[in-house]
């Protein structure tokens, strides 16, 4: 409630232009647990920090100190020193012993004066260029633990140096009320920084078992993050470094710079930046550059300079992650909502802790833990949305998978189709050259060796179903003298006549005709006896002197001599004594005058 005072009064001030209450004196009356001095302060600003504690008191005395102005313990960065004075009486006889706390944990230099009626100065000093085993209670803030006797008036002179932010938050503890105030704040920073171990935790170990650097970006900002409030809380001074100055002023600039590195190189990978907005990519690669350059110039830098231009930097980079994920969002990508959903928590919370500060909100448990709170919602978030994320990827991953699948299946159907193709391609060839391989190449009629084949199989059928099968050897009269008369072209050009027209005369008969050599032709026809295979003698006979042949220009009469040998079913002729057989027949012809069919019987 005296927060809410402080303010109204504050408020009040500005609004009516009105002096604050400054310079009363602060009056402990029995009851009271704590109190803020700050409406009870005066002040004076020591530009060149030359004042001795004997100055100040003697400004004091004359008057040079003016109120708070607008009644608000907070100057911004500023040069030189302050001294603040306050007189208190404590009239609760039960609580002779106050602790008075700077609320603030990074002021440099405290110098506390205590001047009783007595004359006597009590003297006391803290911050955090004073070694943190000083403080009179192991606290993260600094704080004095001060003897106000009863009904006395106490002079309180504050001296403040310091290169962060000029802010006295002071407070006036009763002992009783400072163990439960510190107690219940403990234990809210406790929660947060359990929180924030937990998420780290969990997701080290996903990004042990992932590998997915998005993970990693998120333990290091996690990390920084938590280090930011761990120096502004001063418990980076209780515990970290609690004997190094340099440290207490320096980790604040230089974590801000980390956090936002890591903040920026997450949100740059979780939204595919390079991918989904290349300008927004290199937006931000300038920026992760920018913080980089700062962090590291920051170790030289005085705070007074690095810390403002690094706490003003916070909100360029947290609103330049918000504009990028609003830009890849409105381009549909689903898992920025969730990223978007964790910045503005973190917005929201620092929002209110800031309006807190300029007392516009209560000083209440969210309000005050707003940052706190804030941002545990912010990398609660941000875990879920890479869990989110995770699983999306997961989820294109299996469709692509799905797809590579299906895609694989459709090529090798269309490979084995293709190879079905060339198969049966490679079929057709093989049976052509199979084909031309039993064929004499200057007639087209099949060759001896094709014949000796055809000429068994036939046989053996023929056999089986008992039936006769008879063998006709055809040879071209006089022929070597069409060759010496007209030539081997006009010889070769009578060989293809004949071998047409016996085959025309053989087409009825379901005959096998092949080229048995030179101008001899050989011709095997199943199921038929001597008397029909003398009679298709004949036809072929016949239908070679039936016409001339015709060859370049040249009128050509070809004649042959055939002779005729049938095997019965029962005969256990071979090939070679048919073939025999029939020859003798053809000589007989060829005795006979040529031009004329002869029998193995009839020659015999
Ligand atoms: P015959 O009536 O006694 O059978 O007399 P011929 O001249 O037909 O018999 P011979 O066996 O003495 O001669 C066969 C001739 O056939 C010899 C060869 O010049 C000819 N000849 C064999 N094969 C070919 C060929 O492929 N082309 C040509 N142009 N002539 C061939
Ligand atoms: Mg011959
Ligand atoms: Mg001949």
């Amino acid at each position: 409630m005296t927060i809410v005072h402080r303010c109204i009064l504050a408020l009040l001030a500005l609004m009516l232009n009105l002096p604050a209450v400054a310079g009363a004196p602060l009056e402990l009356v029995p009851g009271t647990r704590n109190v803020a001095l700050s409406p009870h302060l005066s002040y004076r600003h020591d530009q060149e920090s030359s004042d001795r504690p004997e100055d100040a008191w003697r400004r004091a005395a004359d008057g040079a100190f003016e109120p708070l102005p607008g009644g608000k313990d907070t100057f911004g960065f500023q040069r030189g020193a302050f001294w603040f004075h306050a007189t208190i009486v404590n009239r609760d006889p039960s609580e002779p012993r106050w602790l008075l706390v700077q609320e603030y944990p990074l002021s440099d230099r405290l110098e506390l004066y205590l001047r009783y009626p007595d004359g006597r100065v009590v003297e006391h000093v803290g911050g955090d260029h004073v070694p943190f085993s000083a403080r009179s209670v192991r606290y993260r803030h600094p704080n004095f633990l001060v003897d106000l006797p009863v009904d006395v008036p106490v002079q309180l002179l504050l001296r403040v140096k310091s290169e962060s932010s000029m802010q006295v938050p002071l407070q006036l503890y009763t002992q009783a009320a400072f163990t439960e105030v510190s107690r219940d704040a403990q234990l809210a920073i406790g929660l947060y920084y359990g929180i924030l171990l937990a998420l780290f935790f969990y997701n080290l170990v996903l990004w042990i078992s992932l590998r997915d650097s998005s993970y990693f970006w998120y333990l290091c900002h996690i990390t920084a993050f938590g280090l930011v409030l761990f120096t502004l809380n001063g418990l980076g001074f209780e515990y970290l470094w609690p004997r190094s100055p340099w440290l207490a002023d320096h980790m604040v600039p230089i974590s801000i710079c980390l956090a936002l590195v890591a903040m920026l190189q997450f949100a740059r990978i979780f939204l595919e930046l390079p991918e989904r907005a290349p300008r927004l990519n290199v937006g931000t690669a300038l920026l992760i550059g920018f913080f980089v350059v700062f962090g590291v110039a920051s170790i030289w830098l005085p705070y007074r300079v690095s810390t403002p231009v690094a706490s003003r930097a916070v909100l360029v980079g947290v609103l330049w992650i918000v504009f990028a994920t609003l830009h890849v969002l409105r381009r549909g990508y689903t898992p920025a909502r969730l990223l978007l959903l964790a910045w503005s928590m973190f917005l929201l919370g620092t929002a209110i802790f800031t309006l807190l500060a300029f007392g516009v909100l209560p000083k209440n448990f969210a309000t005050e833990y707003g940052v706190q709170i804030g941002s545990a919602l912010e990398m609660l978030l941000l875990s879920i949305a890479l869990g989110y994320r995770y699983a999306q990827l997961r989820n294109e991953n299996q469709r692509i998978t799905d797809e590579a699948n299906r895609q694989l299946e459709r090529n090798v159907a269309e490979r084995t189709r293709e190879l079905q193709r060339a198969l049966s391609q490679l079929e057709e060839t093989h049976e052509r050259l199979r084909d031309s391989s039993r064929r004499d190449a200057l007639t087209g009629l099949y060759n001896r060796s094709y014949f000796h084949e055809g000429f068994e199989r036939l046989l053996a059928q023929c056999r089986d179903a008992r039936r006769p099968l008879s063998l006709l050897m055809v040879d071209l009269d006089h022929f070597k003298s069409i060759n010496d008369r007209h030539g081997h072209l006009v010889g070769d050009d009578c060989l293809r006549w004949a071998a047409h027209r016996i085959g025309r005369a053989l087409r009825p008969h379901d005959a096998l005709l092949a080229r048995f050599g030179g101008e001899e032709f050989v011709v095997v026809l199943p199921d038929h006896d001597l008397r029909a295979a003398v009679e298709v003698a004949e036809e072929v006979r016949r239908s070679l002197v039936a016409e001339a042949c015709e060859s370049q220009g040249v009128q050509l009469r070809v004649s042959a001599s055939i002779g005729v040998h049938t095997i019965a079913p029962d005969a256990a002729d071979d090939i070679d004594d048919a073939l025999d057989t029939a020859d003798k027949a053809l000589y007989a012809a060829k005795a006979n005058g040529r031009d004329c069919v002869r029998t193995s019987i009839t020659a015999a």
